[in-house]
């Protein structure tokens, strides 16, 4: 679509909005009129085209040029068409091929050995050289793996009880990727609908082998069984890890026993505490509570939820005295794990060449744009207020006869999510992309300098 043919249909729009000014005059819904309206017009091409290059697009001499245009996108079309190994060479071509194929979803691959739309041609010369070289470091968590620990949802539903559990999740994952592995660039973005995706952009993260990144997601992992075993955290030795540790004190603990306990009413009936009780290896223990709890229903103070009191009878039961041993101690936070700590979907950290969509595409079932999430204020983040399409081109409409063509989304509210993009991600990352590629350049230097002076 060319500009002029975007401005038509906003006008279009603006018309039908003056009609109809009842309510939102853009009806809800997704298509590919919307969209184009979106790429168009809102989209930020640019920010991402800086973002992907990493640097490499300046004049520094240090700088490979080369680097954007091996970087693999693929589009999903609205006809379900797949293309992949798409590249681009600059930020115009980035631009117009989407505002072309108008794609319904973006996904972002590895940067490879050499351009990926080349591939063919590289692999008839006969040597093995199209390989992914460089990839962001990804995580994905998905509600729809929480099923079993949420009551208010399933599937791909999610409400403001079930998603503190991707708040927890983001603060488990974002603290440990920064203080343990020292990490500085991360990205955390909502999938637009059910979930949140993480992007660790700094050199070293995005170097990272396939075998390195899978010592990362093992990094991660407390969940030893599969869907079919009870058990699905079990926290051996003597003492736990000291990120284990630190994320159950400063955030799980209290997520469990404050929000999570009573908003989910994770003992309110004897299918759910049974869940419970099968955690707990002594079967004495769990028989006794079984009882306690089979005999007085909801007598007792039914002002106190129910479930913060069987859970505090549950830990006194587990806790007290030296009768114990300290496998059963344990057992109180393997229960609060089980039902708080993140699941990540291991395979997309694990492997370079896993693709992952793009921010601020717009999911095509929620219409809701995929926006960056700040990890210091996830808590703030409510899923069911972010922008949604047809919201972005209403407010488009509104503001539509304001002179400032450049910046349309400074308008609508998705100003708002670029603005944190690339004040507290995009100009931090630019900055030391632009030291170490000086660094390397000048340690490049010297090095030939050294090798002729002798
Ligand atoms: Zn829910």
């Amino acid at each position: 679509m060319t500009r002029e043919e975007v401005e038509a249909v906003v006008d279009e729009m603006e018309i039908d909005g003056v009609e109809q000014r009842e309510g939102n005059a853009v009806p809800e819904g997704f298509n590919a009129n919307y969209l184009q309206v979106y790429y168009g017009k809102l989209f930020p091409h640019a920010d991402m085209f800086k973002w992907m290059s990493y640097g490499n697009d300046g004049k520094h001499l240090g700088c490979d040029h080369s680097y954007f245009g091996r970087r693999e996108f693929s589009f999903t079309l609205d006809n379900d068409i797949y293309l992949r190994f798409q590249s681009f060479n600059s930020v115009s071509e980035l631009e117009n091929s989407i505002r072309e194929k108008c794609p319904v979803k973006i996904d972002i691959g590895p940067v490879y050995s050499v351009d990926p739309a080349k591939r063919r041609a590289y692999a008839q010369t006969g040597d093995n050289v199209f390989t992914p070289v460089e990839r962001e470091l990804i995580f994905d968590i998905d509600i729809t793996d929480y099923d079993d620990v949420r009551y208010c949802c399933s599937g791909a539903d999610v409400c403001l009880d079930c998603w503190p559990l991707m708040t927890v999740a983001i603060k488990v994952i974002d603290t440990a990727l920064r203080d343990d592995f020292g990490f500085n660039h991360i990205l955390w973005v909502f999938s637009g609908r059910r979930g949140v995706h993480c992007w660790v952009c700094d050199e070293k993260a995005r170097r990272l082998t396939n075998e390195q990144r899978a010592a990362i997601a093992d990094y991660f992992r407390v969940y030893k069984g599969n869907e079919n075993s009870q058990k699905k955290v079990s926290l051996i030795g003597p003492a736990l890890h000291p990120f284990l540790a630190r994320s159950y004190t400063e955030v799980l603990r209290n997520f469990f026993e404050t929000k999570l306990l009573s908003s989910q009413n994770l003992f309110s009936s004897e299918e759910r505490y049974e869940k419970i009780l099968d955690l707990i290896p002594d079967e004495s223990v769990a028989s006794e509570l079984r009882g306690k709890w089979q005999d007085n229903r909801r007598s007792s103070n039914s002002k106190d939820d129910i479930s913060v009191t069987r859970w505090e009878q549950l830990k006194h039961l587990l806790q007290s005295g030296n009768k114990k041993a300290q496998g059963l101690r344990r057992c109180v936070e393997e229960i609060v794990f089980s039902y708080t700590y993140p699941r990540l979907d291991m395979e997309v950290s694990k492997h370079m060449n896993h693709l992952l969509k793009a921010p601020f595409c717009v999911h095509p079932k929620t219409g809701r744009v995929c926006v960056p999430i700040d990890p210091s204020q996830c808590e703030e983040f409510d899923p069911t207020t972010v922008p949604t399409l047809s919201q972005l081109l209403e407010e488009l409409n509104i503001g539509g006869m304001k002179a400032d063509a450049d910046n349309d989304w400074d308008r609508t509210s998705l100003g708002k999510s670029i603005r944190f993009f690339r004040t507290s991600f995009l100009q931090p990352l630019l900055k030391s992309c632009k030291e170490d590629i000086e660094n390397s350049y000048s340690a490049k230097l010297q090095h030939s300098k050294n090798s002729i002076s002798w």
